[in-house]
């Protein structure tokens, strides 16, 4: 296709996720949350891809830096724009053209970060019942705000239920930072 119109559907699906492709990033982003996992971290692990390539990886790393804004998303996009600097490119065109894959469906917070940085497409695992940005408690991804960077798409619930199993393993685990739950008396 020679057109304008061509163009951007050929760039369009050359980084919208193949069945393929949600299978492959999403077996490292699951191996990145069994990492946070076995060392005491919410198990969420993060992929971010472009052009077929992995510019920014990462899981949560909350505990390990004690600062509650070190999601593995947050953690991968760090780690784009580094690459990006090295590779003297500029951010806001690599990031419309790269894909996210993560386990669990990222947060407010980091959902807002996503549009900020015009990210077209998430590909994730479970909802995220707690923080959820992109349906769950807010809809950041979708949500009519001009002022806060571009929508983004989501492709929702590859191995969900894997990824569910995780955060409950963990959420069970015994924080020794955590009140101590009160029992209820019915
Ligand atoms: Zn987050």
């Amino acid at each position: 296709m020679g057109t304008e119109e061509g163009r951007k559907a050929d760039s369009a699906k050359s980084f919208y996720p193949s069945d393929e492709d949600i299978e492959r990033w999403m077996s490292s982003a699951f191996d990145m949350a069994k990492d946070a996992l076995e060392n005491g971290e919410v198990p969420v692990g993060c992929l971010m891809v472009y052009d077929d390539r992995v510019v920014g990886k990462g899981r949560n790393e909350v505990n390990e830096t004690k600062n509650a804004t070190r999601h593995a998303e947050m953690v991968a996009l760090d780690q784009l724009r580094d690459w990006c600097r090295r590779g003297n490119l500029d951010v806001s065109s690599v990031c419309e053209r790269t894909a996210l894959y993560v386990t669990v469906e990222p947060c407010i917070m980091c959902a807002a970060a996503l549009r900020l940085l015009n990210i077209p497409v998430v590909v994730y695992g479970c909802r995220n019942e707690r923080f959820g940005g992109c349906g769950s408690v807010l809809d950041v991804s979708s949500a009519d705000l001009p002022q806060t960077g571009t929508t983004f798409k989501c492709v929702s619930g590859h191995r969900a239920e894997e990824a569910v199993e995780m955060l409950k393993t963990f959420y069970k685990q015994e924080n020794p930072n955590a009140p101590k739950p009160k029992t209820r008396k019915d």
